[in-house]
């Protein structure tokens, strides 16, 4: 039995699914590829807030 959970991307409104996510982890959009963090977890539905990704300097 698979659990999947639907989150609303805050950027481009995107709906999509995914597989069950806990609060702190991240995910790309799948439409717009903004790094997304869960923020709650209600039910199925997740609340997402839009992440800065850091990247780190390599000192390349
Ligand atoms: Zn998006």
């Amino acid at each position: 039995m698979s659990t999947t959970v639907t989150g609303e991307c805050p950027e481009c409104e995107f709906t999509f699914t995914a597989a069950e996510l806990g609060v702190g982890e991240t995910l790309a959009c799948p439409e717009c590829a903004l790094t997304l963090q869960v923020r709650a977890v209600d039910g199925g539905a997740l609340a997402l807030e839009a992440v800065e990704t850091e990247l780190p300097d390599w000192g390349e």
